[in-house]
């Protein structure tokens, strides 16, 4: 029970920000990941052997290592990789990825730890601060539609009436931006005059 209660502050902290939770948790996790691996796990034997196989992170994850405070495990991280690729390189050939991004795995671990954990959930206090969030990102809602045996009723309705109404007022943002409309459109929220910045988070899901 002590993890779920770790999830259960973490969940709520992250409803209190904008944007998808399970997005804000995934973000903080993944930036901590790194920040563990290259401060304590660089001489890792696993996580160097995991590293060297999927040839470092994948670009996403791999844009923090410059700005990063450590210069030194970024070295010896990066002297691996080179120093596996070159010989493959000089001879033309591509060194074969043979696993994934170690950042991506924990993303994923880290997805489906949360989406489980709030399928289970029976907490009201959760279901309270949860439904006052953005809810889920289309890409989250999705993996928890596949990977979950029976999506609660609440968590079910909750998402589908807020991915039908993202998707009347885009509709009405689309009707009203012909021309002739000008009238409805000034009368739209100043939150429906940029729907379609809120759509395009929705579908993409991922952290800024
Ligand atoms: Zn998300
Ligand atoms: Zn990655």
């Amino acid at each position: 029970m002590a993890e779920k209660h770790i999830n259960w502050f973490a969940l709520e902290k992250a409803c209190a920000k904008p944007g998808c939770p399970v997005c804000t948790i995934v973000r903080d996790r993944s930036a901590r990941y790194i920040d563990n691996m290259l401060f304590e796990h660089v001489s890792d034997r696993g996580f160097r052997e995991r590293y060297r196989n999927a040839l470092g992170f994948c670009p996403d994850h791999a844009r923090s290592l410059e700005s990063y405070r450590d210069g030194l495990a970024v070295a010896i991280l990066g002297e691996d990789i080179l120093a596996h690729v070159l010989p493959d390189l000089k001879r033309g050939k591509a060194t074969k990825v043979r696993d994934e991004c170690p950042a991506c795995a924990e993303t994923a671990r880290v997805e489906r730890e949360f989406l489980g954990f709030l399928a289970e959930s029976e907490d009201q206090a959760l279901k309270d601060f949860f439904t006052a969030s953005e809810g889920l990102c289309v890409p989250h809602y999705r993996a928890l539609v596949t990977s979950v045996k029976k999506v609660p009723l609440w968590l079910r309705d909750f998402h589908e009436r807020r991915f039908e109404e993202l998707l009347r007022r885009t509709r009405n943002f689309i009707e009203f931006s012909a021309w002739g409309r000008q009238d409805d459109f000034a009368a739209l929220s100043p939150e429906d005059k940029v729907v379609w910045k809120e759509i395009a988070r929705s579908l993409r899901g991922a952290a800024d």
